[in-house]
């Protein structure tokens, strides 16, 4: 029987709710046999979960997921596979997450301008020892009852173009593909729906991405139909899972509801080869 794999899952080493521990005893339940770690500008997790892994029986592939940007589009790269001990790669990663502590300061600042007295270390609470990231000011802010939901963090301050928002280090998709590709692993284009039209799509494939991510949350059946007919029109290898966060963004997404078949996997490291 073809098993079920989900390659999109997030932990505490980024903004997800659960430790590597509860996600290897949740992907367990869901009967997933294989599953990617793939938190944002982190690898931190992925011993644990490959240890956990192999006495629950579940393959753990090791992953991340970086943010690259195209003018003001903020294009998320998956990848997969990777050597997750190369230190060029840690270095770079360290790198990212000390911007991206420098960015969570700016905005808490632009924050305080507008007189929303968030303390500095609400967010440094929520993010724990994982990459910071706007979720967990989103969280800092809804706490501290700044404002009223998690979205609406978003819409009123911190979102694209909001009066509190702060731009991440810059990354081109090719630098960041090449750190992936650098390191043994294959990159895949992350929930394409959520912010890459075509002609954005076509310069990634261009840059040399080995796949793109079909089944996600935010993909409708017609558009997962779509993306399979672009990937297998450009030989591009098809990824999937649940964008797992624990409930911490929505409350909706459930491990195991998004995933791919094992054969998918298997074309994957076929490509490796
Ligand atoms: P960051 O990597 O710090 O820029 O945070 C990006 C994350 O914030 C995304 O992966 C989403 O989970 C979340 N996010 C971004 N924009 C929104 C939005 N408008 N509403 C809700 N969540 C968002
Ligand atoms: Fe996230
Ligand atoms: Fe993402
Ligand atoms: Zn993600």
């Amino acid at each position: 029987m073809d098993g079920k794999a989900d390659l999109h899952i997030h932990t505490t080493f980024s903004d997800g709710a659960y430790s590597p521990r509860d996600v290897l005893q949740l992907a367990g339940r869901a009967g997933l046999t294989t599953i990617s770690i793939t938190d944002h500008d982190h690898v931190g997790a992925i011993d644990e979960a490959i240890a956990i892994g192999r006495d629950c029986g579940i393959h753990v592939i090791p992953g991340v997921e970086l943010s690259a940007s195209v003018g003001d589009v903020d294009i998320h790269i998956l990848g997969y596979f990777l050597d997750h001990h190369n230190e060029r790669l840690l270095e770079y990663l360290s790198h990212l997450r000390a911007e991206r502590f420098k960015r969570a300061e700016r905005i808490v600042g632009k924050l305080h301008n507008l007189n929303i007295p968030l303390p500095f270390n609400a967010v440094l609470e929520q993010a724990g020892d994982g990459s910071i990231g706007r979720p967990h000011i989103a969280h800092a802010l809804v706490e501290h009852g700044l404002t009223q939901s998690y979205y609406e963090a978003f819409l009123k301050y911190i979102g694209t173009g909001k009066p509190a928002y702060e731009k991440k280090f810059q990354v081109s998709p090719r630098e960041a593909i090449a750190l992936i590709s650098g390191t043994g692993g294959l990159s895949f284009i992350a929930h394409p729906a959520n912010m890459v039209d075509d002609t954005l799509l076509w310069g990634l494939i261009d840059a040399g991405v080995d796949g793109i991510e079909v089944v996600h949350p935010a993909h409708s059946v017609e558009r997962v139909n779509y993306y399979r007919g672009i990937a297998s029109e450009h030989f591009l290898l098809m990824s999937g899972g649940s964008d797992f966060h624990g409930g911490k963004k929505n409350g909706t997404e459930v491990l195991g509801m998004y995933s791919i078949p094992e054969s998918q996997v298997a074309m994957m490291r076929r490509r490796l080869r």
